[in-house]
C-alpha cells in the first residue's frame, strides 16, 4: 500500500522482497477484518478512518475482495467498548438478546473485511499501473539495513522505506539502527477457514476478552484466533519442531472450543483449512527514521494484528513525512526503494 501511495504522489518506486506478496503472511493469514486489534497506537483512530475511506471506496471494485460487514463486537469491560476508534464509524450499542458467549456488553459497528487472496489481484493490477513490476531481478532476501540503504546509493534513489513486517526482527543490524526500541516479537495467530456455503454468516463475531472472532470475507468465514507471543526467532515461529505440532493441536482444539461456544450453530465444527502464521508484535506500530547510512531510510512494521487496518493511513503518513523531509517540490522527481 505504501508503494502505491508514493507513486500517486509522484515517486518513482523500485519494489524488492525476498517473495511475491501474495505469499506473505499478511496475505496468507490474515482474516482481512478492519478493526484496530491488538494495539495501544494513539494513531489507530487515524489510520482506521482512512482504511476505512479507501474501503468504501474500492469496496465497488470486485477485484479488491472488500464486503462491508457489521460486527458484533463483544466484551464485559466498558472500557473496551469506549476505544477512541470506535468514533470513526457508526455504531449502537446491542440488545440483550444479542449477546452471545456468555458476555455481558456489546457495540454494532459497521466496517469491511477484505479477502487477501482476492485482494492481490487488485494490488497486482494496480502495481503493475504504476510501473511497479515486481521482477525476478528484485526477488532478494537483503540480510541488513545497511545493505538495503547500500543498494538504494547504488541505484542512485533518494530515499529507502523498509516494510518488512517480521523480517525486520531478523536483520543483523535493527537493534543498532533502531535500538532495542525495535522490540519486535512475533504473535503467533492460528485460524480455520470453512467455505461461506458452509458456514452461512453475514456479519462479525468478535468476542474481545478471550480474541475468539468469525470473519466472513467473500467465499468463506475465517475462525480464529490466538495471539501468543513469542521471541521472533523462536522455533515455533518456523512450526515445523515436534513441540511447534503438539501445540498447533493443542491451539487448534481451544480454537475450535471457544468458536462453537461464541456461535453454536457452527455444530460440531470438525474439518476446514488450519493455518498458523506469526504477525510481527509492538503495541505501537514502529515508524522509525535513520540517516545513518548516507540516505534517508523510513523503518516502518509492527502492526500486528491490525497489519490491513492501518495499511492506509500508514502508507499516507510514509508520504507525508517522506515529502517533508525530501523536500520534494518537483513531482515525479522523487525516486524511492521499497523493500
Ligand atoms: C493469523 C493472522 C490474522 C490476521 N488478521 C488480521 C486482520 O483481521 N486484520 C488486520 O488488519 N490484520 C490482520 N493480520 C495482520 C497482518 O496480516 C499483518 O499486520 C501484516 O501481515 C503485516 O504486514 P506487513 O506488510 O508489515 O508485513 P508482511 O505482510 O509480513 O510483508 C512483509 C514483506 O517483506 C518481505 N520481507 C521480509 N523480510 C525480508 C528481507 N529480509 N528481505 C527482503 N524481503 C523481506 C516479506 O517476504 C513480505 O513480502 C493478521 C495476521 C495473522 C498472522
Amino acid at each position: 500500500m505504501t508503494c502505491l501511495a508514493l507513486t500517486a504522489n509522484g515517486a518513482e518506486v523500485t519494489l524488492l522482497s525476498d517473495t511475491h506478496m501474495s505469499q506473505s503472511t499478511g496475505f496468507a493469514h490474515a482474516a482481512g477484518l478492519m478493526e484496530p486489534v491488538a494495539t495501544s497506537d494513539p494513531r489507530a483512530p487515524q489510520w482506521f478512518k482512512r482504511t476505512v475511506e479507501f474501503c468504501a471506496a474500492a469496496a465497488n471494485d470486485p477485484d479488491w475482495g472488500i464486503e462491508p460487514r457489521s460486527v458484533l463486537f463483544l466484551s464485559d469491560h466498558t472500557s473496551t467498548h469506549e476505544q477512541d476508534w470506535f468514533s470513526q464509524v457508526p455504531k449502537r450499542a446491542a440488545e440483550q438478546a444479542d449477546l452471545r458467549g456468555g458476555r455481558s456488553q456489546g457495540t454494532w459497528f459497521d466496517t469491511y473485511v477484505l479477502q487477501p487472496d482476492i485482494a492481490s489481484r487488485a494490488f497486482q493490477r494496480e502495481l503493475v499501473t504504476a510501473g511497479i513490476e515486481f521482477r525476478a531481478r528484485n526477488c532478494r532476501k537483503m540480510l541488513s539495513i545497511e545493505a538495503i540503504a547500500s543498494t538504494a546509493v547504488e541505484k542512485r534513489m533518494d530515499a529507502f522505506v523498509l516494510a518488512a513486517g517480521l523480517g525486520l526482527a531478523a536483520l543483523q543490524d535493527i537493534d543498532t539502527v533502531i535500538g532495542r526500541d525495535a522490540g519486535l516479537t512475533a504473535g503467533l495467530g492460528l485460524t480455520i477457514r470453512m467455505p461461506l456455503a458452509e458456514l452461512p454468516l453475514d456479519h462479525v463475531l468478535m468476542d474481545a476478552d478471550d480474541f475468539t472472532y468469525l470473519i466472513p470475507q467473500r467465499n468463506q468465514v475465517v475462525c480464529g484466533g490466538t495471539n501468543i507471543p513469542t521471541p521472533h526467532d523462536d522455533e515455533l515461529v518456523e512450526g515445523k519442531s515436534a513441540v511447534a505440532k503438539r501445540l498447533r493441536a493443542e491451539w487448534e482444539d481451544d480454537v475450535r472450543r471457544r468458536v462453537r461456544r461464541l456461535y453454536p450453530e457452527v455444530g460440531p465444527f470438525t474439518g476446514g483449512d488450519v493455518r498458523v502464521g506469526a504477525r510481527p508484535l509492538r503495541h505501537e506500530v514502529l515508524t522509525a527514521l535513520t540517516e545513518r547510512f548516507g540516505i534517508p531510510g523510513l523503518i516502518l512494521g509492527g502492526a500486528g494484528g491490525s497489519g490491513w487496518t492501518f495499511s492506509v493511513g500508514i502508507a499516507d503518513d510514509a508520504c507525508t513525512f517522506l515529502s517533508e523531509h525530501l523536500d520534494a517540490s518537483a513531482p515525479g522527481q522523487l525516486r524511492l526503494q521499497a523493500a
